[in-house]
């Protein structure tokens, strides 16, 4: 199910989920995290993988988590469907986030609020709430 210009649900949701709830599978995401990975594929106008699994990949687990997962954190934010673990093609992570660090206000208003530092091979971004008026880097 086509659920923006260029994503569909399985890209923001795991097959087991797929398998339980259908299309339903959209009331596990926040909103925001879909018009943000939008606005950044379009911002940046490359190619952009979160979930594979549809397409032959192995990426399962980069939009929501289901809360029983041992993958990432107790109460990480892919558990909120506010979370998203992704590359550009011909991007590096690096290149993407200080991109994104550099034009922050821009971010900040499609709803990013939070970015990971210093991760080697995906950029994770969440839209938490965090009350500040800059985006807040963690480091995992
Ligand atoms: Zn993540």
């Amino acid at each position: 199910m086509k659920i923006s210009k260029n994503f569909v649900i399985q890209e923001f949701v795991g097959p087991a989920i797929i398998n339980a709830l259908g299309e339903k599978a959209i009331q596990l995401l926040d909103y925001r995290i879909i018009l943000i990975a939008q606005f950044i594929r379009d911002y940046f106008g490359r190619p952009m993988t979160i979930n594979n699994w549809h397409i032959g990949g192995h990426f399962t687990e980069r939009g929501f988590r289901e809360p029983q997962t041992h993958t990432g954190a107790p109460f990480s934010q892919h558990k909120f469907g506010r979370a998203i673990d992704f590359t550009l093609d011909g991007l590096s992570p690096e290149e993407i986030r200080t991109e994104i660090l550099k034009n922050q206000q821009l971010f900040l208003e499609k709803g990013l609020t939070c970015i990971e530092a210093k991760t080697l091979t995906w950029v994770h971004i969440d839209c938490r709430y965090t009350g500040l008026d800059k985006i807040l880097i963690v480091y995992p």
